[in-house]
């Protein structure tokens, strides 16, 4: 048996982009908010740096250049009409979170202060600008809290850890979703006119990832098993400063206060990868620059990381600005970064692709057409405002300002929406999915199958690609899909708080998305923005200047090409 629930709208994660949609749409539609976590433990609340927007506080700044560097670093696969939407509305989103209560570092007048990010220029890529508006090194958890609190304020229903683990569709049309409630193992079947996706990244798919352990990208796995498209898969970022061995991120802020990076000869070697702004280039650059040192034989004492160096920016600075990430350094590494440089290696961080989606957070299917009664926003979505490479604080930004036109677009369009009858036996396909899992009692554990899909995700599919290395990546993940069909056993099958369970049906989320990625990265013969291929080492826009979409076509994976818009910047190389 299940429980039956009937909302307006069932927005799926409560990281920032469902909590700014679910504000937009409360008093005016009937809410449920369903997260996998505790909506505050959601990984926007791990978001370190900032939140871009050109307020000019500091110095003069314009959302002109804004949406150049969006579009540059983007290595020109950022649709410009989106763009222009986030860059322009940036500066309105910032002061709504000020007047909503987010408590932002000031200046001495009172105004929001901002720092220097990777990337951030002024006047068309002249020299970096201060554009980050920022919390300490806890940004994203002061505006998760102040959303949350603004949520339950406006009295959204919120459904604490359910994980949904299905897409209900009729005929074309989304009319809900079935949930699995942690702490009975009770079903729930949600049935409504819209469902929002706002399930975040799945840097999970990675061995080393600076991502939390919910990121296994349920709600973009489920719309591609439901046939529906996903967008720009082969575009990974590796954020360069994670904690060596552990992947926990030492944010860009760091190097924005003046932070450095050294080789074994303690040289400042991003002088010779990007002249111009040196360590502030965009991460892809820069996880390059770090991994072509140590294959060079410059990786400290010859290993697999270089330093960053904060020692000269004093134990004062360090404690007001980079607060959190020094305490991470004395716990994890015993390392006091006013004394020791710290050990770091690039770390899977961000997905720039996932379910395609217009402006107003449509969904869209191969064709470009709104899927009806499905939206998303957020890092599962994919709009695409950072094309092939993310800026930092471009994220913060993307989640208040498409979560909220998502949220806009719900509030105007639902109520005239009939509600579609359910599939019969909704909650069928994922009972007996999960019988099937239960039921074993030999076979192999969900995490020594996770283990070897990040393995090899991390070896083949990371920084540096070739298609060799794909071709057999992609092999061992569909091998490992088929052991997960048919060997997955549990070490434990009762019903409450079931993480064997939970690891379980994680497990075929990321298999899937692996097997995507690959499938995407194999199809881009270029290199472009994060997506770098050892065997086609030059950007190609003859052949490749377009998104790529993979599709499940019956027993076979589709791949079509999707135009990009260009509005303002006409695509040129990548100089630094
Ligand atoms: C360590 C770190 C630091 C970062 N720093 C910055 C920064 O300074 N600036 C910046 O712009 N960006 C930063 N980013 C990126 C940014 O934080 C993320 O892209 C962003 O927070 C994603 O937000 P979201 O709302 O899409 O999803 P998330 O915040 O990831 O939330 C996902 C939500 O979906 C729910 N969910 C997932 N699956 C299910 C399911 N099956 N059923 C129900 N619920 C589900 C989860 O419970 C959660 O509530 C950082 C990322 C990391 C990892």
């Amino acid at each position: 048996m299940s429980e039956k629930h009937t909302h307006d709208v069932v927005i799926v994660g409560s990281g920032l982009a469902g909590l700014r949609a679910a504000v937009e749409t409360a008093g005016r539609l009937d809410v449920a908010l369903i997260s996998k976590v505790f909506p505050t433990r959601s990984h926007s609340g791990a978001a370190q740096g900032g939140i871009a927007a050109a307020l000019g506080n500091e110095e003069p700044d314009s959302w002109e250049w804004h949406m150049f560097d969006t579009v540059k670093g983007g290595d020109y696969l950022t649709d410009q009409d989106a763009a222009e939407v986030l860059t322009r509305d940036a500066v309105r989103a910032v002061y709504e979170l000020e007047h909503m209560g987010v408590p932002f570092n000031r200046n001495p007048n009172g105004t929001i202060a901002q720092r220097a990010f990777g990337g951030h220029t002024r006047n068309f890529g002249e020299a970096p600008v201060k554009r980050a508006c920022y919390a300490a090194d806890r940004t994203g958890r002061v505006i998760l809290d102040t959303l949350y609190g603004q949520c339950v304020q406006r009295g959204i229903h919120v459904y604490p850890e359910l994980s949904v683990v299905d897409l209900l569709v009729r005929d074309g049309v989304v009319c809900g979703v079935v949930a699995l409630d942690w702490a009975t193992g009770a079903l729930h079947v949600f049935h409504a006119k819209a469902v929002m996706l706002a399930t975040g990244g799945f840097g999970k798919v990675f061995k080393t990832t600076s991502n939390c352990f919910a990121n296994t990208g349920d709600g973009a796995a489920l719309v591609f098993r439901h046939g529906f498209p996903l967008q720009d898969m082969e575009f990974v970022q590796f954020h360069p400063t994670g904690i060596y061995g552990l992947g926990v991120l030492i944010s860009e802020a760091a190097r924005g206060e003046g932070g450095i990076l050294r080789n074994r000869l303690g040289e400042r070697f991003m002088e010779r990868y990007a002249p111009t702004i040196k360590d502030l280039a965009a991460r892809d650059v820069v996880s390059r620059a770090i991994m072509s040192e140590i294959r060079a034989g410059r990786g400290i004492d010859g290993r697999d990381f270089v330093y960053l160096d904060l020692t000269h920016l004093g134990k004062e600075r360090l404690a007001e600005r980079l607060s959190d990430i020094s305490s991470f350094v004395r716990i994890y590494l015993g390392i006091d970064p006013a004394e020791a440089p710290i050990p770091v290696q690039p770390t899977c961080h961000y997905m720039m692709g996932g379910i395609p989606t217009d402006v107003d957070g449509r969904a869209l299917d191969v064709q470009g057409r709104p899927i009806a009664g499905l939206y998303a926003a957020g890092e599962c979505a994919c709009v695409s405002v950072h094309g092939a490479n993310r800026l930092g604080c471009n994220s913060l930004l993307d989640l208040v300002v498409f979560g909220r036109r998502a949220g806009r677009h719900m509030a105007a369009q639902v109520p005239s929406m009939d509600l579609t009858p359910l599939p019969s036996q909704a909650e069928a396909p994922v009972r007996e999915r999960m019988e099937k899992i239960k039921e074993r009692t030999t076979g192999v554990r969900p995490a020594v199958l996770r283990e070897r899909m990040q393995q090899e995700m991390m070896e083949r599919c990371g920084v540096y690609r070739t298609r060799e290395g794909l071709d057999k990546a992609l092999e061992t993940v569909r091998g490992l899909q088929e052991e997960c069909r048919r060997n997955v056993f549990l070490d434990y099958r009762g019903e409450r708080y079931n993480t064997d369970l939970m690891e379980a049906l994680e497990l075929e989320s990321l298999l899937t998305l692996a097997e995507v990625i690959l499938v995407s990265a194999a199809s881009r013969r270029e290199s472009r923005g994060a997506h770098s291929r050892e065997d086609y080492p030059d950007r190609d826009d003859q052949n490749f200047l377009h998104h790529s979409l993979v599709y499940r076509d019956g027993d076979k994976i589709g791949v079509a090409a999707k135009p990009v818009s260009i509005t303002r910047f006409e695509p040129k190389p990548r100089v630094y």
